[in-house]
């Protein structure tokens, strides 16, 4: 009686449920994190005003074309 209709139904039923569900939460979690190869990103220079557009890879720092200091963008 412990192992009917409860046991042999519901449970794995809700087991995979629970496992999908974790892998989407977990998967949609993630990709907003995920840095886009090869963005344009807008920079503003704290030293000198220059605001530029250029290319991002792996790095998040991109250097000031008139005065090389290292900025983050301000938009992405
Ligand atoms: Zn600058």
């Amino acid at each position: 009686m412990s192992m009917g209709w409860t046991g042999c139904f519901l449970l794995p039923t809700t087991a995979t449920l629970g496992v999908i569900l974790g892998l989407w939460a977990f998967y949609g979690l993630r990709a907003p994190r995920r840095h886009r190869p090869h963005s344009r990103d807008v920079f503003h220079c704290d030293i000198c005003g220059q605001v530029y557009v250029a290319d991002t890879g792996a790095e998040l720092m991109v250097p000031c074309p008139r005065c090389g200091m290292m900025n983050e963008p301000i938009r992405r």
